[in-house]
């Protein structure tokens, strides 16, 4: 590494788990979800890495998102599902982007829109069927149904598709969920809408529950190689962890017993210890609430992070070991290689691995391999 903090990330990797979770999952598409910067990955090298792997669409949440991906150069079929209520649709339209529309009022301002730039914008109808978030309330299926129909037949719309979200709350909740959306496709053939795709499991579904796969799974944390189960890990999943999140040791401090550590001395030195100072903090991503519980690895061997992490840098014990300046800090990776993973931080944190590797901060540059 060339700096004193970077993320690498394994683009092979990412290839390799949209490789297995294509043929694990069947089915005819493959989303990559690239939101939030490919969950902290970088999006354009990630949708890029993702494609090659098999992925034949791109999932992101809004609009500047999609046109990160056109404006690169990427071609590919990419979906954006969230959306201001005062966007401007002609931008995304003109880039031949998807619209995941959620209302008649957003089906309508975009029917507006493809009539003034003379063109047939392509959406995808979001159906609410149990998250209580965005998409359309089951009471207003068949109006807007009836609506992307009509819309549908003047050649202002196409509907490529209609989906929804699942809470995977409980297998039998989301076994309700997927009835319930059946019922949306039903409606939706009945009034003449028959979509060339449909959509409801994000990496979770897609793993555990067949019935769920339709004819295209959208996958966010699997592509990274994270477990979006508590009860699986990556390996078991066949999943390798694209993100190692490195630093370098920037001192090493020698400190006699009862020596405070950070802010609010939480810890202080039980004996005569050896603590080196690792310049990555909060600012970076790295979670505070995992002060005091996390592990990162120097020379391939685990020290704990003692006293409150800062915004700017952290302190770790290393007991005996012979750490010196410059010693590459591992704090999470591939844990197949013995160091500490993005599960074991999220469990340190209480948070949940999404958290840990979207949250890395801009000051924290990427580098691939
Ligand atoms: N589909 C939608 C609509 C999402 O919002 C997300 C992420 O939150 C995903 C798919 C991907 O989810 P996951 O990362 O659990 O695979």
């Amino acid at each position: 590494m060339t700096g004193y903090r970077e993320a690498v990330v394994d683009l092979d990797a990412i290839s390799a788990n949209v490789a297995h979770l294509r043929a694990l999952t069947g089915t005819a598409h493959t989303m990559a979800v690239v939101k939030a910067n490919a969950y902290g990955h970088g999006a354009v090298p990630v949708a890029r890495a993702a494609l090659a792997g098999g992925a034949d669409w791109l999932g992101v949440a809004d609009i500047a998102e999609a046109l990160e991906l056109r404006e690169a150069g990427i071609g590919a079929p990419v979906l954006a599902w969230l959306h201001d209520p005062d966007t401007d649709w002609s931008a995304a339209i003109a880039a031949d982007v998807d619209l995941g529309l959620s209302s008649a009022v957003q089906l309508q301002q975009v029917a507006d829109a493809s009539a003034t730039l003379d063109c047939t914008a392509s959406v995808q109808i979001k159906l609410e069927t149990g998250l209580s978030r965005n998409g359309v309330q089951e009471s207003e299926w068949a109006p807007v149904l009836a609506l992307a129909a009509e819309l549908e037949r003047s050649g202002r719309v196409r509907v490529r598709g209609i989906f929804s979200h699942l809470s995977n709350a409980s297998p039998a909740e989301d076994t309700e969920a997927i009835a319930r959306f059946d019922r949306g496709l039903a409606l939706a053939a009945a009034v003449g809408l028959t979509p060339e795709l449909t959509h409801l499991a994000a990496s979770a579904a897609a793993l555990r529950l067949p019935a769920a796969r339709y004819s295209m799974v959208r996958l966010g944390i699997s592509i990274y190689g994270l477990s979006p189960f508590d009860d699986a890990s990556s390996a078991d999943l066949g999943l390798v962890p694209a993100m190692t999140l490195r630093g370098r040791v920037a001192a090493v401090r020698h400190v006699p017993a009862g020596t405070g550590v950070s802010y609010d001395y939480t810890w202080r030195a039980p004996v005569d210890s050896s603590l080196a100072l690792v310049p990555l903090g909060y600012a970076d991503g790295v979670p505070r609430q995992a002060s005091g519980r996390a592990q990162v690895s120097i020379g391939g061997v685990l020290h704990p992070v003692v006293g409150r992490i800062a915004m700017d840098q952290f302190v770790v014990s290393v007991g005996l070991e012979p750490v010196a300046v410059g010693d590459e800090v591992v704090l999470f990776g591939d844990p197949a290689s013995g160091v500490p993973s993005a599960d074991d931080w999220a469990h340190a944190a209480g948070t949940i691995n999404y958290d840990i590797v979207t949250r890395i901060g801009r000051r924290v540059p990427r580098s691939y391999r």
